[in-house]
């Protein structure tokens, strides 16, 4: 077994529902996913997964659909307001926690076809959450939305 591990660095806002501690106000993070990737056997090239090819693939939409977003749970209140002001964000079927958020970019990666075995989440350095699936039992994917701003 080979096994690959990409870093990819994006920054992010959010705050949690229902939550009692220092995220359940707006702030942000400077984040790092650390996706892994396995193959029982190489390419051609001698290859998992060309490190290139996952940050062209997995790190742009990243870039585009994460990094430098507020990303909120789809019943937060401060939605409505958003709107009004014309603001972008983006929200999940669940908090934006760093749980979901590996979560998140595992399903994007799987659905891309990179041969994704687990992804981390860091959210500050020193506290990180890690997904992976359990076998099995496919867990009901997350949905997200982008709202683009209209400023
Ligand atoms: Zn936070």
């Amino acid at each position: 077994m080979f096994r690959v591990t990409k870093e990819v660095h994006f920054c992010y806002g959010h705050r949690l529902l229902n939550y009692a501690g220092k995220c359940r106000h707006l702030h942000g993070h400077n984040g790092k996913a650390v996706v892994t990737l396995e193959a029982a056997a190489l390419d051609a090239l001698g290859m998992v997964v060309d490190f290139s090819a996952i940050k062209r693939v997995l790190g742009k939409w990243i870039d585009d659909a994460l990094d430098h977003r507020l990303l909120l749970h789809a019943d937060d209140p401060i939605i409505p307001e958003l709107l009004r002001q014309g603001e972008p964000f983006v929200t999940l079927s669940a908090n934006p926690t760093a749980e979901n958020l590996a979560r998140l970019i595992f399903e994007r990666a799987a659905t891309d076809g990179l041969p994704v075995t687990e992804v981390t989440l860091w959210e500050t350095e020193t506290s990180f959450a890690t997904y992976r699936p359990t076998p099995g039992t496919p867990d009901v994917p997350l949905t997200m939305r982008e709202v683009a701003g209209t400023k």
